[in-house]
């Protein structure tokens, strides 16, 4: 159950100013605050001196110049990108102009899995097709800068291209869209892949980071536990949708309306796309049946 998570939603960070939550990390949040970007996109600023960026964010002039101010008079030597969700990577082109960073990213926005015949993307709009990393990151993959190590750590589920990022000597995560303080993550099909995300956050459980930085909302701290309530919900999820197949329920909006109680009317369409990720991962273990590919508007029953 989403309540049992031990959400924060206590975030004192007026939008493009600058604060360091603890030293050496430096964040800039966008005025971008919306159903799924809570109070806006947060952008990081790793080291001092000559720095990173972790996700520079929308393509808001505004965020733009309040990143580029904080860091007037420092040298911007990399720019790293968790996924390429529009609030995320569109200000890569005008902060990599002004710095002359490098990008390393995963690699461009593409589906976790190919359209079924028929089917459009709702999520088309969401996605910056146009970004191209420079540098292309593998999992395990480390790059130093001036006093940070950081390891790329792939983390598919929310996008196909997500990554996190790991600061060896912080002993801290920037964790893009992965895992959030304040709310669960979207994992909305095509882009995102739920048996994709739940082995992503089950990486997480073998990892040592102690505090996240999220894209939105505040830190993480004892990540390792808010993992833990993370997985331990996607499950339960999973079991509601079972619960109201075996009751008789057989399509997605049926089940939404059942299973998220009180739910922000804005969010209904993700809640339906996290119930189709949700179906397909069901209807490739065999524990559920429907006819053809599993669809949004498909009908769906208990296997077996
Ligand atoms: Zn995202």
């Amino acid at each position: 159950m989403s309540e049992d998570i031990p959400f924060n939603k206590a975030l004192d960070l007026a939008s493009d100013t600058v604060d360091e939550p603890i030293p050496g990390v430096r964040r800039v949040m966008a005025n971008n605050p919306g159903p799924f970007t809570f109070k806006g996109t947060i952008s990081y600023i790793i080291g001092r001196g000559k720095v990173a960026i972790v996700d520079p964010g929308p393509d808001d002039p505004a965020h733009i110049g309040a990143l580029l101010d904080a860091v007037r008079g420092e040298t911007v030597t990399h720019i790293f990108v968790t996924h390429t969700h529009r609030d995320h990577s569109p200000a890569v082109p005008a902060v990599k102009a002004h710095t002359g960073a490098t990008v390393y990213a995963e690699g461009p926005h593409r589906a976790s899995r190919p359209l079924h015949i028929g089917e459009h993307n709702p999520l088309d709009a969401s996605g910056d097709r146009d970004f191209r990393p420079d540098v292309m990151l593998k999992d395990g993959e480390v790059v130093s800068g001036d006093g940070w190590t950081i390891e790329a750590v792939t983390t598919p589920g929310h996008t196909a291209n997500h990554m996190a990022f790991a600061w060896k000597e912080k002993n801290v995560m920037f964790a893009g869209d992965h895992v959030m303080g304040w709310a669960t993550t979207i994992v909305a099909p095509p882009d995102g892949a739920m048996s994709d995300y739940m082995a992503s956050l089950q990486k997480l459980t073998t990892r040592e980071e102690s505090v996240y930085f999220p894209g939105h909302g505040p830190a993480i701290p004892d990540a390792q536990r808010f993992v833990s309530y993370y997985i331990l919900h996607r499950k339960a999820r999973e079991a509601s949708i079972l619960h109201r197949l075996g009751k008789g329920e057989t399509d997605i909006p049926s089940i939404v309306r059942a299973i998220y109680i009180g739910l922000d009317p804005r969010l209904t369409g993700a809640a339906g796309l996290s119930t189709l990720a949700h179906l397909e991962d069901l209807v490739t273990r065999g524990a559920v049946a429907t006819d053809g590919q599993p669809s949004i508007d498909g009908v769906y029953r208990l296997a077996g």
